[in-house]
């Protein structure tokens, strides 16, 4: 007898609808009231909303909101750092660390732009052709269809994946492939029905996991969503 395909995929977490509206709705709600005012929020310049989440990668909040005004002031448009040595990139870099990132960055925009020739050429949309750059994984495509084209895509980070997991998978291992495949797909099922919330929510999740949620500790007793997560505990408390 041979065994069905469904048997040998792992058990997704099944995330009740009615839960999933209200975190939606509760984490929406805070992010209006609370959310940090971030250069990068303020536009949907697709290029722009590309260089901070590179340089966010790696590199903490208040160090990127410095660079990253001084590197769109050197290089204002994808097409400039297309048409820029890769020395010169590097040089904007300087101090942020992770080189690949700007190299990445500099192939890229030599790719969609033609060497800086084509200077209207746009980064596309679709997470799938996001995907197919130099440098571009399912995160950061994720973050630039949506933030910059306010598309209806997820994006899952490790703030993002700590968040999902405590809220509606607390026995995920996060770390194994077939965890993280289950936060993406727990992240899929939660959006908002059009891309313009999605924008709303996928910033208020980061924000929650870098404000509320964190790596180590979790702040329940002030947790907007807490009503409806499944490790929330009176209180704060450091994460295990
Ligand atoms: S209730 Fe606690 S564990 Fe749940 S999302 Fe909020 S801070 Fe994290």
């Amino acid at each position: 007898m041979t065994r069905s395909r469904s048997r040998t995929r792992p058990t997704e977490p099944r995330v009740d609808a009615a839960a999933a509206r209200a975190f939606g709705r509760k984490l929406r709600a805070w992010y209006r009231r609370n959310a940090r005012d971030l250069p990068w929020r303020r536009t949907r310049d697709a290029y722009e909303i590309l260089v901070s989440e590179l340089m966010l990668q790696q590199t903490q909040v208040s160090r990127v909101v410095t660079r990253y005004g001084e590197f769109l002031e050197r290089f204002p448009t994808l097409a400039d750092v297309g048409r820029a040595r890769p020395a010169r990139v590097m040089a904007a870099w300087e101090g942020l660390g992770y080189y690949a990132r700007a190299r990445n960055l500099h192939k890229l925009a030599r790719q969609v732009t033609a060497g800086g020739q084509s200077p209207d050429a746009e980064l596309p949309a679709d997470p799938v052709e996001l995907r197919a750059l130099p440098g571009i994984g399912a995160y950061t495509a994720g973050a630039v269809a949506s933030f910059a084209y306010e598309r209806r895509a997820a994006l899952v980070d490790t703030n993002v994946a700590r968040v999902l997991k405590r809220v509606f998978a607390p026995t995920v291992n996060i770390k194994t492939t077939s965890g993280a495949r289950m936060v993406w797909h727990i992240a899929e099922s939660i959006l908002p029905r059009t891309g313009r919330a999605t924008w709303t929510h996928n910033q208020a999740l980061m924000e929650l996991g870098a404000l509320v949620c964190t790596a180590r500790v979790a702040h329940c007793g002030r947790c907007p969503v807490r009503s409806v997560c499944r490790s929330a505990k009176p209180g704060d408390r450091v994460a295990p």
